[in-house]
């Protein structure tokens, strides 16, 4: 049974009905945007825009701290709202759905002023003499929006407090997976009193996301799979406009001799099964020396066991969010078995719940030939392999075309940190799970096929707007240098700068 149905309707705008994961019971439903409603709303966001742009960074500010306010106030409307939509458990959706918006939102708010405030620079070299630069960091105007399900909250509030800090609209198409808390989320942004149009949510399925791509936006913040983050960064090639594109991952976990095995394997049970496994930077792949194996496994199989499951909220794994994702799931898992994986935990779907439940897994005898080792599974499932030495743990770990963070714990953090420099990843964590996107200083962003561009802190914000250098020519002179008429004097003139300065390691090394 799907989550989302279309039901024909012989309309321009589809329309969906949407069911909880975890009853399976319609739970409400959408029309997406046509074409036209989704070129009408870019319309009205660039409207809205102007005057948003001319605000001061303290009166855009004060509005984001309104928003902080309203979403406190109705926190628990987001969790229920939520659970409903992915059943995820309540811990969970009060920690990445309500305490990550508000970390996210008032980071920005308080200092995007100090990112994105004007500056006075004086050109090196012969420049100096002559020439002031004034830069200042100009709003693009609208942000196209587009969100996965699997932080509906979260992957909003972040790119959004940046996009609106900088000056810009936005205009924002959530998961169909996931369209309810957008619309609530949408609805604390009137509470808070955003101005109209500033940010609107506009419903549907990737057609849609394709029509905003298409309607005149001038930056596109995706988030989601590598499939569709290719399609994506085409399009916007071929609209020359900009995009970052935060894309999928399959992190790998790096166990040294020398770790503690206890915080090892809790680590690898919360990586791996946090968000039931729907995390990004969850951890995919485990590579574990021989010399610590037993204990460390038999440690992951402990945890594993006592994790509980259940459809009332207070659960530690929770649903699987969509039919889609189950699927890619347990093809993952039978591939593995077939191949030769032995499931010392768990292994598939929760026969006791009604809903999308899969149980928390631990497998073993994993090897490189193995979908679950190779493509990003997104499950509740702890996949260990075992290696000879950190080497070669190292080297399984850089063995994929994705990149986006990864995690060795060690007791030495000199020998961690210098591991860590060596994954092929965007990111690193040593002797935790994978935080980076957790910590709004640290740029965000994949390498392969992970993503392009970085997000997140001082470089994120500064994404959402083009840095703009005004340059001043200082001088009184009344006529600009090297310009007409032009002799072969002049030229002359100039070869014989370029040869004594730039002739000159000493001197070149001067003048810039
Ligand atoms: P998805 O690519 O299927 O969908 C993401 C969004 O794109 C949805 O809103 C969808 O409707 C829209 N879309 C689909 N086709 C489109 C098109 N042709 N043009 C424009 N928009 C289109 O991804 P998903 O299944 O929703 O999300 C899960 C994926 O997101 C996982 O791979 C996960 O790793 C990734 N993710 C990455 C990060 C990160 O920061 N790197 C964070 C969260 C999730």
């Amino acid at each position: 049974m799907a989550i989302f149905e279309r039901v024909e309707n012989g309309g321009e705008r589809r329309h969906y009905v949407i069911k909880s994961p975890v009853t399976l019971e319609p739970i409400g439903e959408f029309d997406s945007g046509s074409s036209a409603d989704v070129k009408g709303a870019v319309e009205r966001a660039r409207k809205a825009q102007g005057s948003w742009a001319r605000l001061s960074f303290d009166q855009r500010a004060e509005y984001l701290w309104r928003l902080v306010d309203v979403i406190v106030e109705r926190q628990d409307e987001i969790i229920d709202c939520v659970i409903a939509e992915t059943g995820k458990p309540r811990n969970e959706a009060v920690a990445m759905e309500v305490m990550a918006p508000c970390m996210q939102i008032s980071y920005y708010a308080k200092r995007a002023k100090k990112f994105l405030k004007s500056e006075k620079r004086t050109p090196t070299g012969v420049m100096r003499f002559s020439k002031k630069i004034a830069l200042s960091y100009q709003p693009l105007g609208v942000v196209g929006l587009i969100t996965p399900w699997n932080g509906p909250v979260a992957l909003t509030a972040n790119p959004l407090a940046q996009a609106l800090m900088a000056g810009n609209a936005v205009v924002h198409k959530p998961s169909e997976v996931t369209p309810l808390s957008a619309v609530l989320f949408e609805d604390l942004t009137r509470a808070a009193g955003l101005p109209d149009d500033l940010y609107q949510v506009i419903q549907g399925d990737g057609q849609t996301g394709a029509d905003l791509i298409e309607a005149g936006v001038d930056k596109v913040s995706f988030t989601g799979s590598v499939a569709t983050g290719r399609k994506v960064g085409e399009a916007c090639g071929r609209n020359l406009i900009p995009v970052t594109l935060e894309l999928g991952g399959k992190d790998a976990m790096i166990v040294c001799k020398d770790a503690d095995i206890e915080r090892a394997a809790d680590g690898a049970v919360r990586g791996s099964c946090f968000n039931t496994g729907h995390y990004c930077c969850g951890t995919e792949r485990i590579y574990v020396p021989e010399q610590i194996y037993d204990p460390f496994v038999e440690k992951v199989v402990a945890l594993t066991k006592e994790l509980k499951q259940s459809d009332t909220g207070e659960s530690d794994v929770g649903a699987v969010f969509w039919d889609r994702q189950m699927d890619i799931i347990e093809s993952h898992m039978s591939d593995a078995t077939a191949k030769g994986a032995r499931v010392l935990v768990g292994g598939g779907r929760n026969s006791e719940l009604t809903g999308y439940f899969f149980e928390p897994t631990v497998l073993v005898d994993v090897n490189h030939e193995m979908e679950i080792m190779q493509k990003e599974t997104f499950g509740p499932i702890v996949a260990i392999q075992k290696v000879k030495d950190e080497e070669e743990a190292l080297q399984l770990a850089n063995d994929s075309d994705l990149g986006l963070s990864g995690n060795v714990w060690t007791r030495d953090l000199e020998k961690g940190a210098a591991l860590a420099e060596r994954m092929e990843t965007g990111s690193v964590s040593v002797n935790d799970i994978s935080v980076t996107y957790g910590v709004a200083e640290a740029p965000f962003g994949g390498v392969k096929s992970s993503g392009v561009g970085v997000v997140n802190g001082e470089i994120g914000i500064r994404g959402y707007c083009h840095a703009h250098p005004v340059i001043i020519d200082t001088s009184k002179r009344s006529k600009g240098m090297g310009g007409y008429p032009y002799t072969l004097e002049g030229a002359k003139t100039m070869q014989g700068f370029v040869k004594r300065i730039f002739g000159n390691r000493f001197l070149r090394k001067l003048v810039v």
